[in-house]
Formats: C-alpha cells, sequence, structure tokens
C-alpha cells in the first residue's frame, strides 16, 4: 500500500488519508473526547506555515501521545512544490481568470486536427525548453507531446495499426491516459522524484499542463529541478509503454522510475565532466594570467561549513549547528538552532545540512562545500534519491537552495573531522535542555 507523504499537507486529509509514518495503516484517530468538527480537514490546517513548525498545542489535544510523537517528527520542508500541483480550476468548480482563458482556448482546439496542432505556449515558455538541462532526444519528444505528435493511438493511429488500448491496463488509450492517468503512470509519478500525484491533473492538452507547470514554478533554479526531473520520468513512462507495445517486455514501476532516475544521473555527470574540464582549463589560464599576483581568487571565496545534528530524548528534541571557514581557515561564524518534537537520528541529519544550506544563502554565500559526518546524508544528496523517505522534503529543499549556489559540494568527512560542528551541537543541546525546564515545556 502507498503511504501519502506529507509535505506541505494542502492535499492530505487529516483523517481520511494515510499519511502517519510507522503506523500500520497509516491513518490517524483522534482522541475520545474530540468532536468531528473540532478537527481539521487538511493537514496543513495542523502546520504553523510561517515557522514550518507543527502545532504541536493543537496536535497534543487532538491526538493521543503516540500519533502527537510521529506527527511532530514529520518534517516541514520550506519548499512546497506539492503546492504546485493545485490546480485552481479543479476546486470546486471555481475558474480564475486563467483558467477560463485555458478553456477557451480547448473549446477553440477542439476542431483542430493533430497535425497542425499549434501550442498554446508564449516564447518564454518555450524559452524555458530549449534551456532545460535535458539529451535531445527527450526535449524532442516534450516538444512532440507540446504538438500532440506521440503517435499513440488517438493522435495518429495510422502508425500503429493494431494497438488502440493502453498495454497496461487496456482501456483505451491517449495522450493524457499514457501520461498520466493509467494506473501505471500514476504509480510511477507517485514514486519519482517528484511524488507528483498525477491523478489530478486535469485532463487538458499538454501544452496546457506544461504551462500550468511554468506558471507555478518561480525560480529558474526550481523550474530547471522540476521540469527536468519532469522530463527523464514521462520519457521513461514512454519508453515503458512501448517497450510493453513493441517489445512484449514489461518494465515494472520501479524500472520506470529507476531508468529516469538513472538517465538524469548519467546526463549530469557527463555534463558536470564536460563542465569542469571548462573551468579546469579556464583556472590554468587564469593561473598564467594572475601569476605574480599572491593568492588565487577563485578559490580564495570558497567556504565551508561543517555542519551536524543530534537528538535529545530529554526533551525529544533535536538540535542542529554549523559553523563556517574561509579558505585559511578562519572561522566566519556559526549557527545552532532546536526543534522540539524531531528527534528521528536519521532525519535530524538532513535537517543539520537544510539549516546549513538556507544559513548559507542568507549569509549570501555562493561558492560553499558542506562537510558532514552522516554518510546518507551526502550520500543521498550526491546521487539525487533521497534514501530515507521520510526526509525527502528536506532534501527538496536542499537540491533547490544548493541550484541557486553559484557552486556547491557535499562532503563526507570522518566524525573526528567534524569535533566544531560537534561541539556546537552539545552546547545547543544543553541550553534547550535549560530553556524547557525554566519554561516548563513538555
Ligand atoms: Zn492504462
Amino acid at each position: 500500500m502507498l503511504k501519502l507523504r506529507c509535505n506541505s499537507g494542502t492535499r492530505i486529509r487529516t483523517l481520511q488519508d494515510p499519511w502517519i509514518p510507522g503506523k500500520g495503516n497509516y491513518l490517524l484517530s483522534a482522541r475520545g473526547n474530540v468532536t468531528a468538527d473540532e478537527i481539521p480537514q487538511l493537514v496543513c490546517d495542523l502546520m504553523n506555515e510561517d515557522t514550518c513548525k507543527w502545532n504541536s498545542a493543537l496536535v497534543s489535544r487532538l491526538f493521543d501521545e503516540e500519533d502527537y510523537a510521529a506527527i511532530l517528527n514529520i518534517p516541514i520542508p520550506y519548499s512546497h512544490v506539492a503546492d504546485r500541483l493545485v490546480w485552481d480550476f479543479t476546486k470546486d468548480g471555481q475558474y480564475t481568470v486563467k483558467s477560463g482563458y485555458y478553456k477557451e482556448l480547448l473549446i477553440k482546439d477542439a476542431g483542430v486536427d493533430s497535425h497542425s496542432y499549434f501550442p498554446s505556449l508564449r516564447k518564454s515558455e518555450w524559452k524555458v525548453l530549449w534551456q532545460l538541462k535535458i539529451p535531445s532526444k527527450i526535449r524532442i519528444f516534450i516538444w512532440k507531446l507540446l504538438h500532440k505528435g506521440i503517435p499513440i493511438a488517438e493522435g495518429l493511429n495510422f502508425r500503429i495499426k493494431s494497438n488502440l488500448n493502453c498495454p497496461h491496463c487496456h482501456e483505451k488509450e491517449d495522450i493524457h491516459h499514457m501520461l498520466f492517468n493509467c494506473d501505471f503512470a500514476r504509480r510511477t509519478w507517485f514514486l519519482s522524484d517528484l511524488h507528483l500525484i498525477s491523478g489530478q491533473i486535469p485532463n487538458q492538452t499538454f501544452d496546457v499542463i506544461w504551462s500550468n507547470f511554468l506558471s507555478n514554478l518561480h525560480s529558474a533554479a526550481e523550474r530547471e529541478w522540476f521540469l527536468s526531473v519532469f522530463a527523464f520520468n514521462a520519457w521513461s513512462i514512454w519508453k515503458a509503454r512501448n517497450s510493453a507495445v513493441f517489445k512484449d517486455s514489461s518494465w515494472t514501476i520501479e524500472d520506470t522510475t529507476s531508468y529516469a532516475r538513472q538517465s538524469k544521473k548519467d546526463y549530469d555527470e557527463a555534463n558536470a565532466a564536460q563542465l569542469s574540464k571548462v573551468t579546469a582549463t579556464e583556472k590554468k589560464f587564469r593561473k598564467c594570467k594572475t601569476r605574480h599576483l599572491s593568492r588565487s581568487p577563485l578559490l580564495s571565496d570558497a567556504i565551508t561549513i561543517q555542519y551536524d545534528g543530534g537528538i535529545s530524548k530529554e526533551t525529544q528534541s533535536g538540535s542542529v549547528a554549523g559553523i563556517a571557514f574561509n579558505n585559511s581557515g578562519q572561522s566566519l561564524g556559526s549557527f545552532a538552532r532546536s526543534f522540539r518534537g524531531m528527534w528521528d537520528p536519521g532525519i535530524v541529519e538532513f535537517l543539520a545540512l537544510r539549516e546549513a544550506s538556507s544559513w548559507a544563502k542568507f549569509n549570501g554565500w555562493n561558492n560553499v562545500i558542506f562537510e558532514g559526518d552522516a554518510i546518507q546524508v551526502s550520500k543521498s544528496v550526491n546521487s539525487g534519491a533521497c534514501q530515507i523517505t521520510d526526509a525527502w522534503g528536506l532534501c527538496q529543499d536542499i537540491w533547490l537552495l544548493s541550484n541557486s549556489f553559484n557552486h556547491t559540494e557535499f562532503r563526507w568527512i570522518k566524525r573526528g573531522l567534524n569535533k566544531e560542528a560537534h561541539k556546537l551541537v552539545q552546547l545547543e543541546k544543553a541550553q534547550f535542555r535549560r530553556y524547557s525546564s525554566i519554561n516548563g515545556v513538555s
């Protein structure tokens, strides 16, 4: 059984949806003395959106201790990717100006045949597609989708003579079914790094869907990440479909998502290798030019942040800290924070890196090396696949943040080399313990 992964909680119903980690059926039940109308409909209403924290007073009033502990342990990411899947025009038949516009377009398009279909994208929206870091075969695939030019049964059925039905479920196949609505596609999207609930994507032409993605992705880094991961997964679903149609071999959902993940990773690595070749040459060149200078400007602005996290059973909280060094080893400052209720040691390590990244962003540092001693964190962040499912929202934050730096590296170091950050965490833990006992918070 798939459980919903609580992210920003705006699509998850508090009692009806399975979202509590570690519980047999993942379902929440209210305390006996709580009436139904006291419980917010949606999980997001149990959160304080501004602070990205749970409303612990409300949660503890409504649910028993075990559920309370499980909920408070769920990290709330800063990035609200799940929210971006909310289409205005699916909500209670309320149409925004924009959706009205799309509707009109659709009516207009109804009579247009697939060969001369002209997607309703603006110039800037095309530009995004051309700038995405994806292989050209996948770019062309997306381009064809936008033009309804994918030769499946619905669009150009003269190219496939026999098979008019979906090879996975044998329902009538069209682009929307193949890509989003087939159970196979739905489960693939949910397992993908986007954790997309594709059943909620309205049955529109692909250009409208693409436009919707774009209008909900605000920074260039978000666009690049979301759309490239999207493109690789869409391509993978298409490959899985063709493999079932033509080769009679069937890909599982896991095959499909891991094919997308691996292809993206290979492509990104090849790209990075290309890029580092260029910078290596550039460095050499600069070295020649600036040999008379005492230090290289390229190296001098790199900042190393060592981070660490720890938990305290006594206060049921997690503490994170980090310390920054410049290139000559001088300390530039440090930060420390505690999170009440968040004391899963695996998750707190991710939290430490997320906080370190946003601290670096806050300081305006653009060339940052992050060093931590939790191997699963460095592995997850570097591979692009979060190894701890409950930390995926935090990973997403880290990726989005790291995309906005000029240069970032995530390194694993031995515990013995991470002493400064470790010490800071211990101090923060002690301070938080004192604070908790003074304030009498449970
Ligand atoms: Zn199907």
